[in-house]
C-alpha cells in the first residue's frame, strides 16, 4: 500500500489562520473563509498548553493516545473536549487564568471528562432519551386520540395532552442530573490527576469559584463554559473541600512557569488585543519581560519596524535562547518586506525550537519570497517535512506550491496548491487542482495517489461541498 496522506482523519474542521503573513496568532480575513471552530496556531502557547497537559495525561493514563491542544480565537473563557482525542481552549481561558495552575485545574477537569469518556456517554444518553421521549409523545398522542373518540368530554383529552409533556420535563431533569453527575465526577478525577503529579488543585477552584459567583449575577450571557458545566455552589464547595485536603493546596507554580505564562498571555493579547487595550494592560512604565514582549509585538504589528526589531534585539539580549523572540524577529521582517534579512532569525528559531514545524513554515516562506533560486532546493526540503509533521496548516503547502513551481515541477506544485486549498476548505479548487496533479503524475505514483486521494475526498464536517 502507498502511504495515504492524512487528508481524511480530520473529523473537524482545523485550518490554522495562517496566510502567507501571519503564522503566530494574527487572525486575517481567510479565517473568514474558513468553516468549523477558527483555531489559533502559535507554537509557543502550543507548545505551553502540552507542557501543562503532558503530566496530566500520564496521570490519566492516556499519554500514548497523543491528545492535541488546540487553541480557538475565541475571547470568551471555554474549554472543553469534542471527539476524545482533542482538548480545545479558547485564548480567552489563557487570557483570564492569571497562574498556570488556574488553566492547569481546568485541563484537568477536561481530562476527567476525556478519560471518564463522558461524551460517548452522554451520547447514548441522549438518544436513550430521544427514544424515550418519541415514545412518549406516541402515547400521549394515543391518549389524546383516545380520550376524544370516548366522547367523555374534556377530561380525557387534558390527561392525554400531560402525558405528551410531563415525560418530557422528567427526561431533561433525568439527564440534566447524569449532566452535573459528570461534572463532580470529572472535578475529583481532575484532584486526583493533579494530586498524583504534585499540583494544587486551587486553581481549579478559584476558577470554578469565579464562575459560580459569575453565573449568580449574569444568568444570561454568561461564558460558555458556565453554560456547559453547571455548577451549582454545592459543587463547587466539595470541590474546595476535596481541593484543600490535598497535601499541594498552598503549593504555587514554578517561578519559571508562571513566567512563561505571563509571556504567552503577553502575546496574545498584543496579537489580539486592540493597541490601547494592549498598552492599558501593559503600560509603558512596565519594563517586565512579558510587557516588553507585548510592547515590541504591539510595535511590529501596527507599522513601526524599525522600532519594534530594536525592542525585539532588547528581549533577545535578555533570553539569547528564547527561540520565539527570533521567530518575532524574523516574522516582523517577512511581513515587513524584508525576507532575505527574515531567514537568519528565523533559522535560528528554527534550530533553537528543536525544528518547530510551524516556524519552518515561515522560513521556508522567506527563503521562497527572497526571490534567490539557491534557496529553492532547501525551501523544499524544509517544506516538506515541516508538512510531514504539521498537516493542518495551508501556509506550509502554499509555499510548498511556490518553490515547486520556481523549479518547474508543475505536478508537485499542482498537488501542494491542491492540499492547501483542502485545507481552507475551498474543496472545489483542491478538486480542480488535484484533478490536474494526476494528469502530470505517473499513475500509481506517490504524488498521484495523494491527488487521488483530494479529488475522492469528502468535505470535512460543517463544509458545503460544491
Ligand atoms: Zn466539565
Amino acid at each position: 500500500m502507498l502511504p495515504r496522506i492524512a487528508l481524511r482523519k480530520t473529523t473537524l474542521k482545523l485550518t490554522a489562520l495562517t496566510t502567507a503573513v501571519a503564522l503566530a496568532i494574527t487572525p486575517t480575513l481567510a479565517a473568514a473563509q474558513q468553516k468549523g471552530p477558527p483555531t489559533l496556531r502559535d507554537t509557543e502557547s502550543e507548545q505551553l498548553l502540552r507542557d501543562y497537559t503532558r503530566p496530566i495525561l500520564r496521570a490519566a493514563g492516556m499519554e500514548k493516545q497523543n491528545i492535541q491542544m488546540v487553541i480557538i480565537n475565541e475571547s470568551v473563557f471555554n474549554a472543553f473536549v469534542a471527539d476524545g482525542r482533542r482538548i480545545f481552549v479558547n485564548y480567552g481561558a489563557m487570557m483570564q487564568s492569571e497562574t498556570p495552575n488556574q488553566i492547569i485545574g481546568v485541563l484537568a477537569h477536561e481530562t476527567g471528562h476525556l478519560a471518564g469518556g463522558h461524551l460517548a456517554k452522554l451520547r447514548e444518553r441522549l438518544a436513550e432519551a430521544q427514544t424515550q421521549m418519541i415514545i412518549a409523545m406516541l402515547l400521549g398522542a394515543g391518549a389524546v386520540v383516545a380520550g376524544s373518540r370516548s366522547g367523555s368530554g374534556s377530561g380525557l383529552t387534558q390527561a392525554g395532552a400531560a402525558a405528551m409533556s410531563a415525560p418530557g420535563e422528567v427526561i431533561k431533569r433525568t439527564l440534566l442530573s447524569y449532566v452535573r453527575q459528570q461534572e463532580e465526577n470529572a472535578d475529583k478525577a481532575g484532584v486526583k490527576f493533579l494530586n498524583a503529579t504534585g499540583q494544587s488543585a486551587k486553581g481549579m477552584y478559584e476558577t470554578f469559584k469565579r464562575f459560580t459567583d459569575e453565573s449568580l449575577f449574569a444568568a444570561r450571557g454568561a461564558d460558555p463554559y458556565v453554560q456547559s458545566h453547571p455548577m451549582p455552589a454545592e459543587r463547587v464547595r466539595a470541590l474546595e473541600e476535596l481541593a484543600r485536603s490535598s497535601p499541594y493546596w498552598d503549593k504555587k507554580d514554578d517561578p519559571a512557569l508562571q513566567l512563561r505564562h505571563d509571556m504567552v498571555r503577553a502575546k496574545i493579547s498584543a496579537f489580539m488585543e486592540r493597541q490601547d487595550t494592549v498598552y492599558r494592560r501593559y503600560p509603558l512604565a512596565n519594563t517586565s519581560l512579558p510587557a516588553r514582549y507585548a510592547h515590541a509585538i504591539t510595535t511590529y504589528l501596527h507599522g513601526d519596524l524599525r522600532s519594534a526589531l530594536a525592542q525585539i534585539d532588547g528581549l533577545i539580549q535578555l533570553q539569547p535562547a528564547n527561540p520565539y523572540f527570533y521567530e518575532v524577529r524574523g516574522q516582523a521582517l517577512l511581513e515587513g518586506g524584508r525576507p532575505q534579512e527574515a531567514i537568519a532569525p528565523l533559522r535560528k528559531a528554527v534550530q533553537l525550537s528543536n525544528g518547530a514545524p510551524l516556524i519552518a513554515m515561515l522560513l521556508g516562506q522567506a527563503l521562497v519570497a527572497s526571490n534567490n533560486n539557491a534557496y529553492t532546493d532547501e525551501a523544499i526540503a524544509i517544506l516538506r517535512s515541516a508538512t510531514a509533521r504539521e498537516s493542518e496548516a495551508p501556509l506550509g503547502y502554499m509555499q510548498l506550491a511556490m518553490a515547486y513551481g520556481r523549479k518547474g515541477d508543475y505536478a508537485q506544485a499542482d498537488l501542494a496548491s491542491a492540499q492547501a486549498a483542502f485545507l481552507r476548505g475551498d474543496n472545489k479548487t483542491a478538486r480542480d487542482l488535484a484533478s490536474r496533479a494526476k494528469t502530470r503524475f505517473a499513475i500509481g505514483t506517490p504524488g498521484w495517489v495523494k491527488a487521488d486521494d483530494i479529488v475522492s475526498a469528502k468535505p470535512l464536517p460543517g463544509q458545503k461541498s460544491n
